[in-house]
């Protein structure tokens, strides 16, 4: 049996990878287990579910990520259970005791629930949401190409997007190109004019976590790519025929919910743990209070008071990966826990072909530089060479030619297996 101390790390995220990988120069034992087999580089799920990539470039299987650290093994199974007392997971592959435990599962759609919902809305969290977005959308205009009623074919060519963060300003964007340039040339029966894509919110702006003079930027670029905005609108229901509001409705077939996302912590660690949002109040050393071994990164973890460190985003799970092996690293060494703390980076979102707002430190930068400068760092962060050599070709082929290569229906909505 091993005498080195073993780490557990619950979730291959940007959290998860990132901690293995630090953890590569130790004397430990790491297992990875993550219920997929790939790591899944959120940021681009929307270009998935608006027909530009190919899962398999956002998508990197767990194992050839951690190909080269050569203390980690990868488990691939879902994490039902921890026993704080016991130091023990139960997983679906059996049980693992642990001398350190980092769980990083991140989060998941919240909503709608509240408002409630007659049907079930279409999340954009998961590779399976993206896929399963793309063909509902993709067969909804197969059905508005052979439908008599006028009614019901301005409902099928219509979107309704509610949420205007960055995951519903960048789907907006991206399908209202895929709406207006893309498949008027493979669907001449219908006519165009019938479709549209309107993004809710219930805030007075969109991007409210970015500089006003940016959202402000962004609500411009969307509406010049044809996005219907409406702000300040609460949604108050989802129904068969669309989204209710205060004052009326917007009929869509396709009712997208980007609204928000929740913590998974519940479901794995005791809930007086948990703040009133459901995430884990760390220590800052990003540990559990009362369990230094245990160790809560990424989505699942905050403290109200830090600032950006607490946003739900990449960077602060990947720094949050690299703290724990630096904390690790320090105990087994006999030093104290060193505090972790956040360098933000920055923020961006794109709007479609060409667009796009960043904000990093004090420089505020929109349009098609910003569209640049996230078009390289997303290229940077990508994972594996293939992805990014693809995923470069695809933006390049849609800037020239708008054109979108992915369209094929997989997977009916409906179809049942
Ligand atoms: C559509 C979208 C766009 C986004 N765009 C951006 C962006 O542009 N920039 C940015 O910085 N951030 C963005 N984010 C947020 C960013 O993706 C998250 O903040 C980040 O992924 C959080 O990392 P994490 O490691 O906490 O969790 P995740 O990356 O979500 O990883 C959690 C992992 O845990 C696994 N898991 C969950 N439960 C279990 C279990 N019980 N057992 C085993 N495995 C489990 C999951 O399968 C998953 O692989 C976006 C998110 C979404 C959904």
């Amino acid at each position: 049996m091993s005498q080195r101390p073993r780490v557990v790390i619950v979730g291959a995220g940007f959290g998860g990878l990132a901690a293995a990988k630090a953890l590569r120069h130790l004397d430990v034992d790491v297992t990875v287990v993550e219920r997929t087999n790939y790591h899944l580089f959120q940021p681009l799920l929307y270009q998935v579910a608006s027909g530009l990539l190919d899962p398999s470039e956002i998508a990197h299987p767990v194992r050839s990520c951690l190909r080269r650290v050569s203390n980690a093994r990868v488990v691939m199974a879902e994490v039902r259970a921890v026993d704080l007392e016991a130091r023990r997971v139960d997983t679906t592959a059996g049980a693992l005791g642990y001398e350190h435990l980092v769980v990083a599962t991140g989060s998941v759609t919240a909503g709608p629930g509240d408002p409630p919902s007659e049907r079930q809305v279409l999340g954009l969290k998961h590779l399976e949401d993206a896929l399963r977005l793309r063909a509902h959308l993709l067969a909804c205009f197969e059905e508005a190409a052979h439908t008599t009623d006028a009614k019901a074919r301005r409902r099928l060519c219509s979107v309704a997007v509610v949420g205007a963060g960055p995951t519903g300003v960048e789907y907006s964007g991206a399908v209202s190109e895929l709406i207006r340039h893309v498949l008027p040339k493979d669907f001449p029966e219908i006519d165009f004019a019938d479709s549209s894509v309107v993004l809710i919110e219930a805030g007075e702006e969109a991007l409210a976590g970015f500089a006003p003079r940016l959202g402000r930027a962004a609500a411009r670029s969307l509406r010049r790519k044809g996005v219907r905005l409406l702000l300040g609108q609460p949604v108050h229901g989802v129904s068969d025929c669309g989204v209710r509001l205060r004052g009326g409705s917007v009929e869509a077939a396709t009712v997208v919910w980007t609204a928000g996302v929740r913590s998974t912590a519940a479901s794995l660690l005791p809930a007086d743990t948990l703040d009133r949002r459901g995430r884990v109040q760390v220590t800052s050393a990003l540990c559990l209070p009362g369990h230094p071994e245990v160790f809560a990164i990424g989505d699942i973890a905050a403290a109200e008071e830090r600032g950006p460190a607490a946003a739900m985003v990449a960077p602060v799970a990947i720094q949050g990966g690299q703290h724990v092996a630096r904390v690790i690293e320090a105990r087994l060494q006999g030093r104290p826990d060193p505090e972790f703390r956040y360098r933000d980076k920055g923020t961006m979102a794109t709007i479609g072909r060409g667009s796009a707002v960043a904000q990093i430190g004090p420089v505020r930068l929109s349009g098609f530089v910003a569209w640049v400068l996230w078009l390289l760092v997303h290229l940077l962060y990508l994972v594996g060479f293939r992805s990014r050599t693809i995923a470069l070709a695809s933006w390049a082929w849609n800037f020239f030619f708008y054109d979108r290569p992915v369209r094929l229906i997989i997977d009916r909505p409906g179809d049942g297996g």
